[in-house]
């Protein structure tokens, strides 16, 4: 019997898989094997019969489909592996899966058969011809019995969930199969749990199989308090940004996904939410990852998203919620995970998202954990509006102990008295001013906190907002310390960002003026990126935006001179590269070009503006670099 290794860093590549299964791999992002893979690969290459003791979840679906496709002759399009599962879903998922690792086999066929399906469909898919079934052993049965399939060209059967198919009463009809294929045919079965009836089954139509299992963790008392949330994984992302809304002690967080893949689109998607965050994956050289680490240690970001090979060895005092978005294959991995966080003597918070159909997993780790995981439910949208409104208040109730207010006492009573109106509603507007990029309330939110009707504010929340998260992280931002350039995507200039586009704004033709940004050559930016950025999400078109000069720590942008206060406010927000722009006017003078003088004339830009500029209304930095 063998169990699975502790851990499997070593990648796909040392074990025997052929090129154009690695590249399928590749593509899909994943990064290394799961234990179960690593155990299985080598076995069914090799080809031994295999008795895998696996749930759903651990992976097994690729440590059977690889092994099974890299024996697959393309020239000849008849049964060469039969796959069976319980259920007609897990036949259509298990064909997706091999469809998806045999991307790089040119002519592949892969027909799931399963009860329901239109027989005549079935007939007519079976008599073009296909490398693998995957079945329900009812259909296959029929199929059979029909001589509408034959396996005598079979080498490969796979008998997956196998206590499942026990438990729905196909075991006579799985023993029927298996007496009707080759008995040279390799076989693997997969069972969650082995009772004894799948073992005899085992003993009498397996050839002397290796036994593999998945390791359970050998249990660890842990101090973080865990809880899980089950959620369908449509909603996931929303039921994460909802409970790190509502978290108590919120400082940073780590978030566990299986792809390196599924690294970059969630840390886009939580970026575009207003989230300071970076992706964590193998394919960042050491210096790119230290210096992920170390801005989550500086505070420059608060979310790393991260596979469980890129976070080994992760120590960083201040993460205080792990967030196990994907589930781990075992307990192990669990355990590993959640030891990010309760660093330092802390406590940490530990965050599972778990399917339905991955609700075992539970028990499990509950086992392995020696503690309770307490079920957390999505926080409904007023619960986010009541955090969010007593935080605000916090906010208030700070400035009015600590700030000198003298000056705007008196603006307030000067609008009393010049407008005739009462100073709560004074305040009210002033709080809608204040909150408008991260407005109060949510659609669907009870109005509890509205002073007059329950109908939805003018700037209710869209279930995507965009937001700093809270106002202490701003001050801990140092854009200029530890900067990365991040194997991120390119941002698109003409693609918006957000969830709506940005309204496009217009300006009479005119001046142009310069304006600092907080982001430079150090953290990897282009002029594009930033043109991209100003364009998607402060609605500048880009013929309105001028010459761009990159420095070290910073760069100059020609504007429209004048910008309104609330563009002024949005081009200060605005992150690229997640660094805040914090967009303000240069000074006159303070533009040095340090850069030696280029021997040409530079080209005219394509960006730079049509309108023709009134003569002497050039800046003054300009005129002066002109002399
Ligand atoms: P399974 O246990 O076969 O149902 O797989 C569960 C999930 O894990 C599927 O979504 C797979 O795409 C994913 N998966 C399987 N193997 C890996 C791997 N080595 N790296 C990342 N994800 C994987």
């Amino acid at each position: 019997m063998t169990t699975t290794p502790e851990t499997t860093a070593a990648g796909f590549d040392t074990l025997g898989l052929a090129q154009p299964l690695l590249k399928a791999l590749a593509d899909v992002g994943y990064e290394t094997p799961s234990p179960i893979q690593a155990a299985c690969i080598p076995v069914l290459l090799a080809g031994h019969d295999l008795l895998g003791e696996a749930q759903t979840g651990t992976g097994k679906t690729a440590a059977f489909a690889l092994p099974l496709l890299q024996k697959i002759d393309l020239k000849r399009a008849v049964p060469q592996a039969l796959i069976l599962t319980p259920t007609r879903e897990l036949a259509i998922q298990v064909a997706e899966a091999l469809q998806k690792y045999a991307h790089h086999m040119p002519g592949f066929h892969v027909l799931p058969i399963y009860g329901g399906q239109s027989m005549v469909v079935q007939l007519r898919a079976l008599s073009r011809g296909t490398h693998v079934i995957v079945g329900t052993p009812g259909r296959v049965m029929d199929h059979l019995e029909r001589k509408s399939l034959a396996l005598n060209n079979l080498q490969t059967l796979v008998l997956d969930e196998a206590d499942e198919m026990l438990r729905m009463g196909f075991i006579d009809d799985v023993k029927w199969i298996l007496e009707h294929t080759p008995a040279e045919r390799q076989t693997a079965l997969f069972s969650a749990t082995m009772p004894d009836v799948i073992r005899r089954v085992a003993h009498e139509h397996l050839r002397q199989p290796k036994e593999i299992k998945i390791r359970s963790a050998t249990s660890t008392v842990v101090t973080t308090s865990q809880s899980y949330c089950q959620t369908h994984t449509g909603q996931k992302l929303e039921a994460l940004t909802r409970i790190l809304e509502v978290e108590d002690d919120f400082d940073a967080a780590i978030v566990f996904v299986r792809t390196k893949t599924a690294t970059v689109e969630l840390a886009d998607k939580l970026e575009a939410r207003g989230y300071s965050v970076a992706a964590l994956n193998g394919d960042l050289t050491q210096g790119l990852r230290e210096q992920v680490i170390e801005r989550l240690k500086a505070g420059t970001i608060d979310i790393v998203v991260a596979t469980d090979v890129a976070a080994r060895g992760l120590d960083v005092a201040r993460i205080s919620h792990v967030i196990n978005y994907d589930v781990p294959y075992d307990t192990e991995a669990y355990v590993h995970r959640i030891g990010r966080t309760g660093r330092a003597g802390r406590t940490g918070r530990a965050i599972l998202f778990l399917a339905p159909r991955e609700m075992y997993m539970l028990k499990l780790i509950e086992r392995a954990t020696k503690q309770k995981i307490t079920a957390l439910t999505m926080p409904t949208p007023g619960e986010v509006a009541n955090r969010r409104v007593a935080q605000f208040t916090q906010q208030v109730v700070d400035i009015i102990k600590g700030e000198k207010l003298d000056f705007f006492f008196d603006v307030v009573r000067r609008m009393e008295g010049e407008q005739d109106i009462a100073a709560r509603e004074i305040a009210a507007a002033l709080a809608w001013l204040a909150t408008r990029e991260r407005p109060l309330q949510m659609p669907g939110a009870n109005n509890d906190h509205a002073p007059r009707d329950a109908a939805p504010a003018a700037n209710a929340v869209a279930p995507a907002p965009t937001f700093e998260r809270k106002p202490d992280f701003k001050a801990r931002s140092k854009p200029d310390e530890g900067a990365a350039a991040e194997p991120r995507r390119e941002r698109p200039v003409k693609e918006g960002r957000g969830d709506t586009p940005v309204a496009q704004r217009t300006f009479a033709p005119g001046q142009l003026a310069r304006y600092r940004i907080e982001i430079g050559r150090n953290q990897g930016v282009l002029p594009k990126e930033i043109v991209g950025a100003i364009a998607n999400e402060a609605g500048i078109a880009g013929k309105d935006i001028g010459q761009i000069n990159l420095f070290d720590d910073y760069s100059s942008v020609e504007l429209p001179a004048g910008l309104p206060a609330d563009l002024m406010d949005i081009l200060r927000r605005i992150r690229v590269r997640q660094f805040a722009l914090k967009t303000r006017v240069m000074e006159p003078g303070e533009f040095v070009d340090t850069r030696p003088p280029r021997k040409a004339p530079p080209p005219r830009d394509s960006r730079k503006p049509d309108w023709k500029k009134p003569a002497g209304a050039r800046p003054e930095w300009k005129a002066k670099r002109e002399r």
